[in-house]
């Protein structure tokens, strides 16, 4: 049993009053390798943004618990060393079961996102409520997300077919019974770099797809209903044109692409929005490099001169998302 006050993390709880009331949101960064949680740190310490470190189930599975819990308190000292502590919480990402956040928080998360927004309401509420019954109780206070309403599309284990948005009508109801630290909600963003089929999009004239805007109305009246509480937005990569023509260049194949825009993230963010989860826009960086390299230099069979690029151009991404889309830099 590890606490995450002993590996220097924080819970969300003071991170998200800052940002509710500082107008800007929080980076969820997705990891589940080295390369990732090196450029998220470097970006975060070099930008002075605290962050939220997310592992999926699917990245646990991936990786290892003891392997994920040992990275984040290597990166909290690697912080330490560049010269900037800077906040970092090590998040669940869509938990599927009370086991599993109670693993989470015994092996030193220090936020867990117990997602029952699949279920029937009622089911939801009470798997939520147990949950943070749990996770307040420890000795260290753990913080909870929950979710109302279902976003589209795929990630990790993640998936659904039919979206459905958040109704304002239900927040104030499940707040007050779960207790959760902040709410996920669906207001039109989606999981995956296909966030939108052709069909609900426009076209510009050069073709590229534009995307249905995100229903700020549904945020208003949930904002109006539980004025100043944590909201949090999955699903908000961006989807950068840039990365998917250079991974079609070079030989990839990612038909029918399509994210939020950053202009329509920027303007969440500004409002209650204090968590927004991007983790597609660092596979396509990634991915992006990776095959420029692997078809312009065949030569090249040293992984770290293949992933090292790859890191460089993810730390980028990460800073200008904490500069220009969630007003998180010089929060820290
Ligand atoms: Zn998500």
């Amino acid at each position: 049993m590890t606490s995450y006050t002993e590996l220097g993390l924080v819970n969300t709880k003071k991170l998200f009053e800052k940002a509710v009331s500082g107008g800007y949101a929080i980076p969820a960064y997705n990891f589940n390798n080295m390369e990732q949680i090196q450029a998220i740190i470097q970006a975060c310490v070099e930008t002075k943004s605290p962050v939220i470190l997310q592992v999926s189930s699917g990245a646990r599975k991936y990786a290892n618990q003891h392997i994920l819990k040992n990275m984040a308190k290597g990166v909290v000292e690697y912080a330490h060393e560049l010269g900037y502590d800077i906040p970092i919480v090590l998040h669940l990402d869509h938990g599927d079961s009370f086991e599993l956040c109670k693993d989470c928080i015994e092996t030193g998360f220090s936020s867990v996102m117990i997602d029952g927004s699949h279920l029937p309401y009622d089911e939801n509420v009470a798997l939520t409520r147990k949950v943070v019954d749990f996770a307040h109780s420890q000795k260290d206070y753990v913080t909870v997300e929950g979710e109302l309403g279902v976003l589209a599309g795929v990630e990790d284990d993640v998936s659904a077919e039919h979206s459905h948005y958040t109704q304002p009508e239900e927040v104030i109801d499940f707040v007050g019974k779960t207790k959760v630290d902040s709410l996920a909600i669906s207001i039109g963003t989606s999981h995956g770099r296909a966030k939108f089929k052709p069909e609900q999009c426009t076209r510009d004239a050069n073709g590229i797809l534009i995307p249905p805007p995100l229903r700020f109305d549904i945020l208003e009246e949930i904002e109006k209903k539980i004025p100043g509480f944590p909201i949090v937005l999955h699903g908000s990569s961006s989807v950068p044109i840039e990365y998917v023509h250079m991974i079609e260049k070079y030989g990839g194949k990612l038909t029918d692409s399509v994210g939020i825009p950053e202009e329509q993230l920027r303007k969440a963010a500004k409002s209650a929005v204090c968590k927004i989860n991007i983790d597609s826009d660092g596979r396509l960086a990634m991915t992006a490099i990776v095959r420029k390299i692997l078809v312009e230099k065949p030569e090249e069979f040293d992984p770290r001169k293949i992933l090292g690029p790859a890191r460089d151009e993810l730390k980028k991404l990460y800073m200008h998302k904490n500069q220009n889309v969630l007003g998180s830099a010089g929060r820290a």
